[in-house]
């Protein structure tokens, strides 16, 4: 009896047929390697980098498949699946090239424990299951008497086409959203523009590789009609940063949630990057951070992102997780502590602060709307000097005496970002942004932490 064994990338997975719970393998794995032991065999023992290609039962064409025969044998049986680029190696700044120009694919090695009924006449495969590895790493999708279809997880994807450049630094992460709630989609648009150099998926917090870190990416986005990205003084934030994709929970982008496996994968993350290119923890950052001089989505990676979980573990702007100690004081002093310190003293106290908005300007005194002649200060400018400080982008000329349009974009993505998590619906976008005297007081502390 003949048993074929077919072997697929786990990513490029025909969704709609995947929904329709028929599937299709429409990206084979070629060159890759099957063993098969019986269990109780020293060879079963052996590591996968001992295996040695003569012992193989057979190798995958371009289809993907092998075909061997089944032992007439009783018993469990070792099928172990050795693809031609394969790692072991940790899915991060570890994970480097050994592999062959154009490899296309990198895996992970897989052994499946079957059981054989070799009875002669009815010779089958009863069972398969996952043995060493875990499912994570690959999985008998479909176990049929002659033949198992098996899928394998694919750790780094390398399969754009064009030159890369090598960035002459990296010291700036951008953490990102996927638009959608869907693995596959995400896995083709970043494979084939090469936008980012990791996505980090929603279900168990698996990561795969697009591009070396050293390499540019395109995930910053910038040059041409969308503007520039830009923080702490830098336009060309491709060429000096690693783009991390995190795979989004909830269809709408608004809503961006994300699993406990993606933080945990992510804070590990993080850590490896900072230790292996000396990047400051400090500049970590969210797409949305940059995107002020550019029309790009606004909540990416959004409101909902925890941002003070990452503080607490030291990553990101100082801020989140890492307590506004000038703003608690001042609230638990009352709002006459504000007196005339604090920005011109523009926020002196409730309930007659003014929430600042756009066309307000120290020139003629004109806060919310109206003016107020006894602030002797520039509140604006001095708003404005704090925000470009912690990073933002704050309009073509740098820090000015008026709160353009442009300015409070600024404002709102700082919300979105030293707010996050608690906030219970999306800021209001652009006119609407308000710039009340609870975000003044954190724009303070955080520059004062920058
Ligand atoms: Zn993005």
């Amino acid at each position: 009896m003949r048993a074929t064994i077919r072997i697929d990338n786990r990513y490029s997975i025909n969704r709609h047929r995947l929904r329709a719970g028929r599937h299709h393998f429409d990206d084979p794995v070629e060159s890759a390697d099957v063993f098969l032991y019986k269990l109780d065999d020293a060879e079963a023992r052996v590591p996968f980098s001992g295996l040695r290609r003569t012992n193989a039962v057979g190798q995958t064409n371009r289809r993907g498949k092998v075909t061997l025969t089944l032992p007439h044998e009783n018993g469990n049986f070792l099928l172990r699946i050795l693809p031609e680029n394969w790692s072991s190696a940790a899915v991060g700044p570890n994970l480097s090239r050994p592999f062959p120009a154009g490899a296309g694919r990198v895996y992970r090695a897989l052994d499946l424990k079957i059981k054989i009924d070799g009875n002669p006449g009815r010779t089958h495969i009863a069972s398969a299951v996952e043995s060493t590895n875990s499912k994570a790493d690959g999985e008998a999708w479909e176990v049929r008497h002659n033949g198992i279809n098996v899928v394998l997880q694919p750790v780094w994807i390398t399969n754009h086409t064009g030159r890369r450049r090598v960035k002459n630094t990296t010291d700036l992460i951008v953490v990102h959203l996927t638009s959608g709630s869907d693995p596959y989609g995400a896995v083709r648009k970043i494979s084939s523009r090469a936008g980012a150099h990791y996505l980090i998926l929603k279900d168990d917090g698996q990561i795969i590789k697009f591009l070396a870190d050293t390499v540019q990416g395109g995930h910053a986005g910038g040059s041409g009609h969308s503007g520039n990205p830009y923080w702490a003084g830098d336009r060309d934030i491709n060429s000096r940063s690693v783009g991390i994709e995190l795979e989004n929970v909830k269809p709408s982008e608004a809503d961006a949630d994300f699993t406990e496996a993606q933080y945990k994968s992510l804070l590990w993350l993080l850590q490896r990057l900072v230790d292996t290119h000396g990047i400051d923890p400090k500049r970590v950052i969210g797409h949305s951070d940059l995107a002020v001089d550019m029309n790009i989505r606004d909540f990416d990676p959004g409101f909902k992102f925890d941002w003070p979980r990452l503080g607490r573990e030291g990553f990101g702007p100082p801020g989140p997780g890492r307590g506004y100690r000038t703003a608690r004081s001042l609230i638990a002093a009352g709002p006459g502590a504000l007196g005339d310190g604090l920005y011109g003293g523009v926020f002196k106290g409730l309930p007659t602060d003014p929430e600042l908005r756009q066309g307000d300007n120290d020139r003629r005194s004109i806060y919310g709307g109206n003016p107020m002649a006894d602030i002797t200060g520039q509140p604006i400018l001095e708003i404005l000097t704090d925000l470009n400080r912690i990073g933002y982008w704050v309009g073509r000329r740098g820090p000015g005496k008026t709160l353009t349009a442009e300015a409070m974009r600024a404002v709102r993505y700082f919300q979105i970002h030293f707010f996050a998590t608690e906030l219970s619906e999306a800021p209001a976008g652009g006119r609407n942004t308000r710039l009340d005297r609870q975000t003044a007081l954190r724009i303070f502390d955080a520059a004062a932490m920058s």
